[in-house]
């Protein structure tokens, strides 16, 4: 895994890079894996099978998901973009050992139904170098945990909302499903290859189980 990102807005259900049936959520997560036969990552952006995607959607709910903590209170330190002072905040000083991410815990319940695609980075230079991986399932962020992202300035100081990008003209792409939907994306083929895709997707969260262990 290379990093893990988010996208979001001020506004209530927009925010995501995907969205289904027309559909889109408040919050959306990308974590980012290169191929390792590449250096590094910036070079598999230059190679059709260089990244791997996993996009989590994320919806506001009342109650705050504690697996998130960790993740807000470092954008709470961050604030203004490149100003990011962690180690000297409240809470790094309270609580000097870096709490621990794990993952998997920000995956939705339903892991069984996701969509795959081909397809690019959404931000410049938007290289068609990624293996998209959607869950249809969502996860839950709180009202006052999204508040913290849509808090967040650029080095411009102006806050940034709609941090993502708009949707894209799904052109030749076919984008496969992992299983049958009674209500299936419109627009989209349903190539069903139940078992390569659960496999793929079985490997890549085995990995971040890995990753997460250190
Ligand atoms: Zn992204």
């Amino acid at each position: 895994m290379a990093q893990l990102h988010f996208h979001w807005s001020d506004h209530k259900g927009r925010g995501s890079e995907h969205a289904f049936n027309g559909r889109t959520y408040s919050m959306e997560m990308h974590i980012v894996h290169f191929n390792k036969k590449y250096d590094n990552i910036s070079e598999s952006m230059h190679h059709k099978d260089g990244l791997a995607v996993i996009g989590v959607m994320f919806e506001i709910t009342r109650k705050e998901n504690p697996h998130l903590d960790a993740i807000i209170e470092g954008v709470r330190a961050v604030k203004i973009e490149g100003t990011e002072d962690f180690h000297s905040s409240p809470q790094f000083r309270q609580n000097p050992i870096q709490p621990t991410i794990r993952l998997e815990n920000l995956l939705p319940n339903d892991l069984t139904l996701f969509f795959r695609y081909k397809g690019s980075l959404t931000t410049p230079p938007c290289y068609e170098a990624v293996t998209w991986l959607v869950f249809h399932d969502t996860t839950d962020i709180g009202l006052k945990q999204i508040q913290s992202f849509r808090e967040l300035m650029n080095s411009e100081k102006v806050v940034m909302s709609d941090t993502f990008r708009q949707l894209q003209a799904l052109n030749e792409r076919r984008v496969e499903a992992s299983r049958r939907l009674s209500d299936p994306m419109t627009g989209a083929a349903t190539h069903v290859d139940r078992n390569h895709l659960l496999t793929h997707l079985s490997l890549i969260v085995s990995s971040l189980l890995i990753i997460t262990k250190y």
